[in-house]
């Protein structure tokens, strides 16, 4: 009977398999749920954000839909005050426009944000954090 090989391997001898593309550890092994290319740290935090981004987006869809009815609904106040005669109600009407078209620009600002949230280097709308 030969003597079995010495079982532990010199780590520092090791070739690394690949290094991470987000923190540029070396990487020695893979893991059966890794992300290819990333460590399990990155690779967890990778799949948290594309969860995240994945919510953002079902969420700017709600905000399109809200824009598309405020539109509309603009339009109607709209064309009831072109064809209203009666001064007061002309006004009231537009009182209500310039309130809508301030919660149409603000949601459709918000769209925007929850679209491009993570587009590198999208930070141009100060005026909304999540
Ligand atoms: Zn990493």
């Amino acid at each position: 009977m030969t003597r079995q090989w010495y079982p532990y391997r010199d780590k520092q001898r090791d070739q690394p398999r690949f290094f991470c593309a987000g923190c540029g550890e070396e990487q020695y092994s893979y893991d059966g749920e890794a992300v290819p290319g990333l460590c399990l740290e990155c690779g967890r935090r990778a799949r948290k954000r594309e969860e995240d981004a994945m919510t953002l987006r079902e969420m700017s869809v709600e905000y399109r839909a809200q824009v598309q009815v405020l539109r509309e609904r603009i339009q109607e106040l709209e064309q009831a005050q072109a064809a209203s005669g009666d001064p007061g109600e002309r006004s009231r009407l537009e009182g209500r426009i310039q309130l809508l078209t301030t919660i149409w620009r603000e949601t459709r600002d918000q769209a925007v944000l929850l679209e491009r949230y993570y587009e590198r280097g999208y930070r141009r709308n100060g005026r909304y954090t999540i």
